[in-house]
């Protein structure tokens, strides 16, 4: 049997087998029943959700025999045999992706003004039909304008946005949804009981997850499974064929986590990367069932996850024994990872950092370090002075066991008995706080500002991003190479230009949106820009505070720090004192 074969066997044949889509199975039962059908029908949606299967089951219905049109189409009818059949004239199916040669389709619609030869309507399915040449859409558009009576047109479309507008708005649009899994799910069953094969448990829900909302697709996978004639599908056999990881080793890595074993949990990346399963596969799996864990968590309704009873029961137990910050925190980490699979040359690599880093067990805000660094941090050079905050670049060594300051409490003016320790700008709430070099009488304390570290982030990707640039705007990425980035402010970028001129490229919305987006691709988080002309004076500044930066960052006592930041443990501090 080939795989299309089980598809086409058991395609739904009336509106009840229509699977997941009640909404348009209403909506055009009603219009048979109250004899209102359009001349045009727009089904939009992805591939294998059921749109040419409802175009067949639409043409039969308006052409059905069966007396009451409550029970059309009937399936019974010489009407309704003949389209399931295909031998109906006046139901003409064309795939516009094989008809693109301009006579074919046009000559093909415009036929449509002859009267129905056997039925009340003739009916048009017009498959893909963004792919119609212009001149077949001019001709279907003709005939949109005005319709003849006898004549329907259903066009189905995956790709909605290149149906041009003036076809648009002369049809009646459906969207259809994707499957979710549970439908996938329960018409797998079904049709394999129907065709005498047992699926052992775990079967049908790895089939649905990788046919992602296709029931095509879904149908095709049994079909291949069910090649090898066994009245039984062991569930090896999926995962053998898919690549697929079931979704019990989802389970058993957060089961891992959940115990904060990090040995369990890197077994599981390397039992499943030794299969030779698709690790971004996995990782999106991982993703979907910390979602669902989330959705739980925050007292979402398990409707909202689409699982089968069996995960849905180990997710409910999940959810109880996790706190939602570690499940949010996890998230984050694991929904980053698909862009580095996809260009790692270093295999399980990028999974393995991250069960590392989902597991080390966050650090205490303030830490010892093991050896002497200099304290304080240099100011950002920002083109605007913060008045209110202290500035010192060098504090003297301090016996005071008083953690920072940020500018948003409360900061004492600088003393001989109390030195500020801090540099801090007015833009900062938060502050990662390390302890360096713990004196006998006290400790000192380095601070970085969350905007310094970010804009340290930034820097640190400059020229990439500037060189990003040259393929998408080669005149931006020459102007961009006489700016400097000056400073961080409220997520914003303050880029330093030299003349108006360059501040005005960066006024453009369109370049200006160019720059944040690979921005945001190279540090992994919005951030705005804005450009402001500096002299000379400022740009220096700004210099020489990011060679300090890059200093600091270089430390790993700084880094640290910024792992407490990603790990989103964050001291806030409440006073200075
Ligand atoms: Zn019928």
């Amino acid at each position: 049997m080939s795989s299309q074969a089980l598809y086409r066997k058991w395609r739904s044949q009336t509106f009840d087998d229509l699977v997941g889509q009640a909404h348009i199975v209403q909506a055009l039962r009603n219009a048979i029943v109250a004899n209102r059908i359009g001349h045009a029908y727009l089904f939009t949606g992805p591939r294998g959700v059921g749109k040419t299967s409802a175009a067949r089951i639409l043409s039969k219905a308006v052409n059905c025999e069966q007396s009451d049109p409550r029970l059309r189409p009937c399936g019974e009818c010489s009407a309704c045999r003949s389209i399931v059949e295909g031998r109906a004239v006046d139901v003409i199916e064309m795939d516009a992706a094989s008809h693109t040669s301009v006579d074919d389709a046009r000559e093909i619609i415009e036929k449509v003004q002859f009267r129905p030869t056997q039925f009340r309507k003739k009916v048009y399915v017009i498959d893909e039909v963004h792919m119609l040449s212009t001149a077949a859409f001019n001709a279907l558009l003709k005939t949109l304008e005005e319709p003849p009576d006898h004549a329907m047109f259903i066009l189905a479309t995956t790709e909605f946005h290149k149906v041009p507008a003036t076809i648009l708005s002369r049809c009646q649009r459906f969207v259809f949804n994707r499957h979710t899994i549970a439908n996938t799910i329960a018409h797998l069953e079904w049709v394999a009981g129907e065709e005498g094969v047992f699926l052992e448990p775990g079967v049908a829900e790895a089939i649905a997850r990788a046919a992602t909302g296709s029931m095509r697709d879904a149908m095709s996978i049994l079909d291949q499974l069910m090649g090898y004639g066994e009245p039984q599908i062991p569930l090896s056999r999926v995962q053998s064929l898919l690549g697929a990881t079931a979704s019990r080793e989802v389970e058993t890595l957060v089961t891992a986590f959940a115990g904060e074993d990090v040995a369990a949990a890197l077994s599981v990346i390397n039992t499943i990367a030794d299969q030779g399963a698709d690790l971004r596969q996995f990782t999106r799996d991982v993703v979907s069932y910390l979602r669902g864990l989330m959705l739980l968590k925050s007292g979402g309704s398990a409707d909202l996850l689409d699982v089968g009873h069996d995960v849905l029961a180990t997710m409910q137990s999940h959810a109880q024994q996790l706190a939602l910050a570690s499940i949010l925190a996890w998230l984050k980490i694991f929904s980053g990872l698909d862009h580095q699979l996809r260009t790692t040359p270093y295999g399980q690599l990028p999974l393995e950092m991250a069960v590392v880093e989902a597991l080390v067990v966050p650090a205490p805000v303030v830490v010892a370090a093991p050896s002497p660094i200099r304290a304080g941090v240099a100011p950002v050079a920002r083109p605007t002075p913060v008045p209110a905050a202290p500035r010192q670049a060098e504090p003297a060594a301090q016996q005071r066991p008083t953690p920072v300051a940020p500018a948003a409490a409360k900061v004492e003016p600088p003393s001989v008995e109390q030195p500020p320790q801090v540099v801090e700008s007015a833009s900062v709430t938060v502050a990662a706080v390390v302890a360096v070099q713990p004196l006998p009488e006290a400790e000192q304390h380095i601070v970085l500002a969350e905007s310094e570290i970010i804009l340290a982030e930034v820097e640190a990707v400059w020229l990439q991003v500037i060189e990003d640039l040259k393929p998408y705007n080669p005149r931006l990425q020459a102007v961009l190479k006489s700016c400097e980035p000056l400073g961080l402010e409220d997520n914003t970028l303050l880029i330093g230009t030299p003349s108006p001129f360059h501040t005005k490229q960066l006024d453009d919305q369109t370049q200006r949106r160019l720059i944040e987006d690979l921005l945001a691709k190279a540090v992994g988080r919005q951030i705005f820009v804005r450009g402001e002309e500096a002299n000379r004076d400022q740009q220096n500044r700004a210099r020489d505070a990011r060679r300090q930066r890059e200093e600091i960052m270089k430390d790993h006592i700084v880094k640290a720090a910024r792992n407490i930041f990603d790990a989103r443990i964050v001291g806030v501090q409440e006073d200075g004192s």
